[in-house]
C-alpha cells in the first residue's frame, strides 16, 4: 500500500546530530480520528490531501503509522525553566518524524505531541488532551495569519484514548511543522557536555539551516548570535503589539528560527495592563506582558553563553564581543517596536518624540479596561470621522478620557503631518485597519469552542478558526468575535 501519502522525508537532523537525541517510536493508540486537518498547509509541503484527510491520515498522525522514509526521534535538550537550569529536559511528549521540502524550497519539521512517553518523559505519561491541542492549533493558525513567525498546526487526531489528568480527558496528537525545533535549549544542552567539537557541530548545523549567509562571515558564531537576537528582536515587537502574552518563556521554548513554539499557557491580552499574566504557573509574573522583551534578551544571555567558546578563544574577547550583541537587544527591539507602532497609529516616516507620543497611548489606556485590541480599530475610525470625537467608539472604551483627550490632538496632528488631504485621511484609515487586527483569539471564544468540540459539536471551533484566519477583514457577521468577553470572566482567566 502506498503509505508515503506525499512525505518525501530528508532527515538532516537524524543524520548530522547523532547524540543529540533518541531515535523512538510513537505510541500506538486504539481508535485514531482526524479532528482536523489543515488542507492548505498539507498542500504547501507537498502532501496528498485526499488520502491524509480519512483513515490514513488518522493512522499517519496518530503515529500508529510511520510514514516511509520518517525517522521518528525524540530531541535532547536542556533549559532554564522560570530562571533555574534543568539539564535534562528534551522531548517528553514529542516526536520528531522527519523533515520535509515544502513547495517553496523550505526545509520543515514535522513533529507530533503528545505521541506517547519518551526517554526524556521524566515521569510524564507523554499525552496530550484534546482541548489543548486544539487550542494549539487555533492560537497558532491566528499568529500565522497575524504575520506573525509560528509553528504551524498541520493536524489534530482524537486517539480513542483516556488520559487521566485532574479528571479523565480524551487523548489526541498535535503534528506541529516548524521551521526548526532547535533551541536555546538544544545549545544549553551541548554547552553543558563540554564537547567543543559537538558544540561546533550544533552551530554549524544551525547555521546551514536558518543562516547559511553567515557561513562565510569572518566570524560566523557572533553573526549567528546576531541574526538569532535579531529575529527575536522583530518577533518580540510582533507579540507586543498584538498584546500576546507567551507564558512560558524558558529557554528550551524560545527558537534559533525566530518562531514562536510552545503554545502551552498563552493567551492574548484584553484590557491593557503590563502586569496581565494569564499562566497558573507564573506566580511571579515573570513571564508578565510588560516583561517578555527583558525575558527575551535573558534567554539570549544564556545562548550567547553556549557559544562563548566558538566566538573567540581568547575568553574575555569572547565576553566582549557577545555583550556587544546583547546589548544592543533592547534598542533592536524598540526600533522593530516603533516600526510596527507607527503603522499601527497611522504615522508615516519618522519624527522625533514618535517613541514618546506612541507611549502615551499606551498609558492612556491603563487602570481602566480599556481593550488594547479594539482601541487601535477604533482610533483608525476617528479619521474616518473627525467631526464627534467625544462620542468616539473610541472614548466608549474608556472610563476616564482625560489623558486620552490631551493625547489625540497631538496624535491626529502627527498624522496631518504626512496627509493633509482628505482622501489621503482615508487611505491612512484603511492602512491602519490593514495592520490592527479585529479579530484576536478572545479566550472567552477559544473556551466556548473548545467546550463545545469536546462534545463533538465542531462548529464554533470551525467558525472561529476561520474568522482568525482573516483577521483584518471585518464583516458585520462576525460582530460578536471582535467584542470583549465578560468582565468577570477575563478577570480570572487562567491558563495551564
Ligand atoms: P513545556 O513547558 O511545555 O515546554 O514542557 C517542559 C518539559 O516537560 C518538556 O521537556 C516536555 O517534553 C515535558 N512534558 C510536558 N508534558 C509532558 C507529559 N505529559 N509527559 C512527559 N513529558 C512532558
Ligand atoms: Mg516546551
Ligand atoms: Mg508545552
Amino acid at each position: 500500500p502506498n503509505n508515503t501519502a506525499g512525505f518525501a522525508f530528508d532527515n538532516s537532523y537524524a543524520r548530522e546530530l547523532a547524540g543529540l537525541y533518541a531515535p523512538w517510536q510513537a505510541a500506538q493508540v486504539p481508535q485514531p480520528n482526524v479532528r482536523k486537518l489543515n488542507q492548505t498547509l498539507a498542500a504547501q509541503l507537498g502532501l496528498d490531501v485526499a488520502l491524509l484527510d480519512g483513515e490514513l491520515g488518522a493512522a499517519i498522525f496518530s503515529g500508529n503509522l510511520a510514514p516511509a522514509g520518517a525517522t521518528p526521534l525524540a530531541q535532547a535538550y536542556s533549559g532554564h525553566q522560570f530562571g533555574r537550569f534543568s539539564g535534562q529536559l528534551g522531548d517528553g511528549r514529542a516526536l520528531l518524524l522527519g523533515e520535509v521540502i515544502d513547495m517553496l524550497g523550505q526545509r520543515r519539521d514535522i513533529a507530533f505531541k503528545g505521541s506517547g512517553a519518551t526517554p526524556f518523559s521524566r515521569g510524564g505519561d507523554g499525552k496530550a488532551t484534546l482541548a489543548p491541542m486544539l487550542r494549539e492549533y487555533l492560537i497558532s493558525e491566528a499568529m500565522y495569519a497575524l504575520g506573525i513567525p509560528s509553528t504551524r498546526a498541520l493536524a489534530v487526531v482524537s486517539t480513542g484514548e483516556a488520559v487521566v489528568r485532574e479528571t479523565v480527558l480524551p487523548g489526541a496528537v498535535l503534528t506541529r511543522v516548524a521551521s526548526s525545533h532547535l533551541r536555546v535549549g538544544t545549545f544549553q544542552f551541548v554547552a553543558a557536555q563540554d564537547d567543543e567539537i559537538a558544540l561546533r557541530q550544533l552551530a554549524d548545523y544551525a547555521i546551514a539551516r536558518h543562516d547559511a549567509a553567515l557561513a562565510d562571515h569572518e566570524n560566523p558564531y557572533l553573526s549567528f548570535l546576531q541574526a538569532v537576537s535579531e529575529r527575536q528582536a522583530a518577533l518580540l515587537a510582533q507579540w507586543m503589539l498584538v498584546g500576546f502574552i507567551h507564558g512560558v518563556m524558558n529557554t528550551d521554548n524560545m527558537t534559533i528560527s525566530g518562531e514562536t513554539i510552545d503554545y502551552g499557557p498563552c493567551a492574548f491580552m484584553d484590557s491593557y495592563d503590563p502586569n496581565t499574566v494569564f499562566s497558573s504557573i507564573d506566580r511571579q509574573g515573570r513571564y508578565a506582558y510588560g516583561n517578555q522583551p527583558q525575558i527575551a534578551q535573558w534567554n539570549l544571555a544564556r545562548l550567547a553563553e553556549t557559544l562563548l567558546t566558538l566566538i573567540d578563544p581568547d575568553p574575555e574577547r569572547a565576553v566582549l564581543l557577545a555583550t556587544a550583541v546583547l546589548d544592543s537587544f533592547p534598542q533592536r527591539y524598540q526600533a522593530h517596536w516603533l516600526t510596527g507602532m507607527r503603522d499601527k497609529l497611522g504615522w508615516v516616516g519618522e519624527q522625533p518624540g514618535d517613541m514618546e507620543l506612541a507611549k502615551d497611548f499606551l498609558t492612556s489606556m491603563e487602570g481602566q479596561d480599556v481593550d488594547f485590541t479594539l482601541a487601535f480599530r477604533a482610533l483608525a475610525e476617528l479619521l474616518a470621522s473627525p467631526a464627534n470625537q467625544a462620542a468616539s467608539g473610541l472614548h466608549a472604551l474608556y472610563q476616564d478620557s482625560a489623558k486620552l483627550d490631551r493625547w489625540l490632538p497631538l496624535w491626529r496632528q502627527r498624522v496631518l503631518n504626512q496627509a493633509q488631504v482628505p482622501e489621503a485621511l482615508a487611505q491612512r484609515a484603511s492602512a491602519m485597519r490593514a495592520v490592527n487586527p479585529a479579530y484576536i483569539p478572545r479566550n472567552h471564544l477559544v473556551e466556548q469552542a473548545l467546550n463545545a468540540a469536546l462534545q463533538g459539536d465542531f462548529e464554533a471551533f470551525e467558525q472561529l478558526l476561520e474568522v482568525l484566519q482573516n483577521p483584518y477583514q471585518e464583516r458585520a457577521e462576525w460582530a460578536s468575535y471582535a467584542e470583549p468577553g465578560p468582565a468577570s470572566a477575563a478577570a480570572c482567566y487562567r491558563t495551564f
